[in-house]
């Protein structure tokens, strides 16, 4: 098993890019909660606002939005996530397109980040189509797109949004891990951001339970108490 050491430290500007309320908080809760508390910079690109996400009768999709949406704002207020950007894109209707990726480009060229965390796209048989397409379009954005003048010159250069190189994207939830980061000290915080998402985890009951197991299995592999795991792909050196 590769054991990283970390190499978060050089890295000051962080921007999560996810499909669902909640599953930035369940795959990289605890690193960004322990980035914010070092002072670093995290966004949040919210794809969908989880308008899916219930089997209750008696609630409308804009409704359970809108719930959505306040309970992810106190989660990433618990996180220290400095803003948060909706793309309001509804449940299960993500597509991996061209607009999707020019939407990602703008962010990434606005907020300028060191490190870029989504969904691992490459993970065989993940079988939501909501996460295989925010990871395909977040990692097709950042390499090469937001990076070269040409792409959405017209849209996005002539208004002034620069090219932007990101030194790094962690994929989460990876076959095959190369970056542990340590989230002993975070993961209180964790489960505390995600019992925000009331709509989702009710009361909460075996989560604090369920996401130690979870961050103990990660952390063996690494010699840590409590860890996330991320495949890394290098960009820029
Ligand atoms: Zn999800």
């Amino acid at each position: 098993m590769s054991q990283e050491v970390e190499n978060s430290e050089s890295f000051e500007r962080y921007m999560v890019v996810v499909a669902h309320p909640d599953d930035m908080e369940f795959s990289a809760g605890g690193t960004v909660a322990k980035m914010a508390a070092e002072g670093k910079h995290v966004t949040l690109v919210q794809v969908t606002s989880g308008n899916k996400g219930t089997d209750r009768r008696d609630i409308t999709s804009e409704e359970l939005a809108a719930m959505r949406e306040a309970e992810l704002t106190e989660s990433c207020n618990r996180l220290g996530v400095a803003h948060i950007e909706f793309f309001r894109i509804g449940d299960g209707e993500v597509m991996p397109d061209l607009v999707l990726k020019e939407r990602i480009v703008r962010q990434l060229r606005i907020h300028r980040p060191d490190v870029v965390i989504t969904h691992d796209p490459f993970r065989p048989y993940s079988l939501h189509s909501d996460h295989r397409g925010v990871g395909q379009s977040t990692v097709d954005a950042v390499y090469p797109t937001a990076r070269d003048p040409l792409h959405y010159h017209h849209h996005l250069t002539e208004e002034g949004l620069e090219p932007h190189k990101t030194a790094e994207l962690w994929l989460s939830n990876p076959e095959a891990p190369d970056l542990y980061i340590d989230t002993t000290d975070y993961v209180d915080t964790k489960i505390h951001a995600l019992k925000a998402h009331k709509s989702q985890v009710g009361d909460g009951e075996h989560l604090e339970e369920r996401m130690k197991q979870r961050a103990e299995e990660i952390g063996a592999a690494a010699g840590m108490k409590y860890a996330e795991a991320f495949k890394v792909i290098k960009m820029r050196r």
